[in-house]
């Protein structure tokens, strides 16, 4: 289910459980271990990574991610705020470099809920 996913990316849960966290920390923005992972979850034992270079699939997502940042912010700026064109690419440049652990976190979760589902007899 859609909200299955959604709930377990947002909160940074377990795909298959939705009881313990993927990533260590909750904060995407402690540059020091945003993107330290458990290898799998404690409390239902799913391994996160499923092969060797399983995470290099998040890298579409991310691609999606920003694509789906840049429309967004065109959009506000062309029908909206009307900048010039350098000042809408400086902006959108600076967020998109701000934003990148946020950007890799929700990747990776978006990325690991399409290949575990979620399992109402796990939690
Ligand atoms: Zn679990």
């Amino acid at each position: 289910m859609l909200t299955d996913i959604f709930y377990s990316v947002i909160k940074n849960k377990c795909p298959q459980c939705h009881q313990a966290n993927v990533f260590e920390t909750n904060n995407p923005f402690n540059l020091k271990r945003f993107d330290k992972m458990h290898e799998s979850c404690s409390h239902c034992g799913v391994k996160y990574e499923k092969e060797p270079g399983f995470f290099q699939g998040a890298m579409y997502v991310s691609y999606g991610l920003t694509a789906g940042w840049f429309i967004i912010t065109w959009a506000l700026d062309t029908f909206i705020f009307k900048s010039e064109t350098w000042q809408y690419l400086t902006f959108v440049i600076i967020s998109i470099i701000l934003l990148m652990p946020l950007t890799f976190r929700i990747s990776r979760l978006i990325w690991i809920n399409f290949f575990i589902p979620f399992n109402k007899n796990k939690i």
